[in-house]
């Protein structure tokens, strides 16, 4: 029988997880897209299909809301690509209606710039109860790098022991400045210090402190700076195998050169200031005055290129495997009308999606992506448009050696 979906956030990952889905007509009957503001669902239902998609508006925040709205549409799973703030009273709502749970990042608390897994992990008991499934971090990164450290690990190696995630945007959109995802959870996320795991504990740097050259397929060496990335914690918790485990991202001088300027004029705060007599949030407001990264796509020429490196052991000897793709701007606006940083988030949504509602990657509980078997997965990325390569036993950016000392 076929299922019903039903998809929260509106944004430009929304955007990408409707379209996609809604060409699924083997497996959805209608699709709900539900966000704060609903001319932005009526502008993505427009161009989807052939699956039906009706629209709605709802305050995530609100779980007797969510209930309501879940309780009258009735779907068998729900996506959540609202942001991080929302995942527990989404959660929360799936539980109360019984309904399985995707999203694509770990729950933040609005008022501390902080993210782990702990909060969505504590639900595991009730949704063992409720017979359901809640699957974390179905985008990218994290995401499709951790399928890729699961198949890795499950075709190539028997032991882990170097992970370095290498995650490089080399487009170009035209504008001074602006993020690829909502702004105000990339700039809480890469203002933050740095952090990485080494020998069994976790170590920390101040933010983008450290800076390494790294080649990237097709693209050539980027400046690449060492980020805290939220699939680390789980990655190293489920391959305890893994000595050392890293996060890497591209950014251009511009872009930094931006960043440090609003952050020193306090622009990046999340500290509430008094504005004619009304609390803002720095932050929030310079959200506002951004381009919305659902609004770059049309002009968005490169690639980007994510990929994991990996180094350990395969029958007692030595092993490294690159596995990564690499997404052209143009060939995401062209299937979808949305930017790469987008696509590659809202493929593996529907990716996640698709196998939870076909019962493939169905268990009850809440699990992080390398619990599951990652052939189905891997499988499915090419043919909704994120082709993948191997590379084994060849050069990489990083050896073992290199310790950071910072
Ligand atoms: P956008 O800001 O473009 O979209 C977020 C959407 O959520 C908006 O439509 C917004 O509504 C809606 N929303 C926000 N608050 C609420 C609320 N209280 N109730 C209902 N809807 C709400 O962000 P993106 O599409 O770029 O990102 C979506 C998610 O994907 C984020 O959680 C982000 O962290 C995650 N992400 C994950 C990546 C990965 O690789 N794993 C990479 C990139 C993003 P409105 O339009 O009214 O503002």
């Amino acid at each position: 029988m076929k299922k019903r979906l039903m998809i929260v956030g509106a944004g430009g990952v929304g955007n990408v997880v409707v379209k996609k889905s809604a060409r699924m007509d083997d497996l959805y009957a209608e699709i709900m897209l539900a966000s704060r503001t609903k001319s932005k669902c009526d502008a993505i239902a427009q161009g989807s299909g052939p699956v039906p998609v009706v629209t709605a508006e709802v305050n995530a925040d609100d779980v007797p809301a969510l209930v309501a709205l879940i309780t009258g549409f009735k779907p068998d799973l729900l996506i959540n690509v609202a942001l991080p703030y929302q995942d527990l009273t989404i959660m929360e709502a799936c539980l109360q209606t019984g309904v399985h749970y995707v999203d694509t990042a770990n729950y933040e608390p609005k008022d501390k710039a902080e993210f782990e897994y702990s909060w969505q992990w504590d639900f595991d008991d009730r949704f063992k109860a409720a017979h359901l499934t809640a699957i974390l971090g179905s985008g990218f990164d994290p995401g499709v790098t951790n399928v890729f450290t699961a198949y890795a690990q499950k075709h190539y190696f028997d032991e882990i022991h170097y992970l370095d995630i290498v995650d490089c945007n080399a487009g170009d959109h035209g504008k001074s400045f602006a993020t690829n995802f909502n702004p105000e959870i990339n700039i809480r996320e890469i203002t933050q210090r740095g952090r990485y795991w080494e020998e069994g504990a976790w170590k920390s740097t101040d933010p983008l402190a450290i800076k390494k050259q790294v080649d990237y397929p097709n693209i050539g060496e980027r400046p690449s700076y060492l980020l805290y990335h939220e699939e680390l914690e789980s990655l190293v918790k489920h391959f305890p195998t893994i000595r050392r485990a890293r996060f890497w991202m591209t950014f251009s001088e511009q872009y930094i050169n931006h960043l440090k300027v609003l952050e020193s004029v306090g622009m990046t705060s999340i500290e509430p200031i008094l504005y004619e007599g009304i609390a803002i949030q720095p932050l929030q407001f310079l959200k506002a005055v951004l381009p919305e990264p659902s609004s770059l796509g049309e002009n968005y020429t490169g690639e980007t290129s994510i990929g994991v490196q990996l180094r350990g052991i395969k029958d007692g000897k030595e092993r490294t495997l690159y596995i990564y793709n690499n997404c052209k701007h143009q060939s995401a606006y062209q299937d979808t009308k949305a930017q790469g940083v987008s696509y590659t988030t809202g493929v593996p949504a529907a990716i996640g999606g698709r196998l939870l509602a076909q019962g493939i990657w169905k268990r009850s509980g809440v699990w992080n992506m390398e619990q599951f078997d990652p052939d189905p997965f891997m499988a499915l990325l090419p043919e909704l448009g994120l082709p993948w390569e191997i590379v084994v036993d060849g050069a990489l950016s990083f050896d073992e050696e290199d310790m950071i000392h910072a």
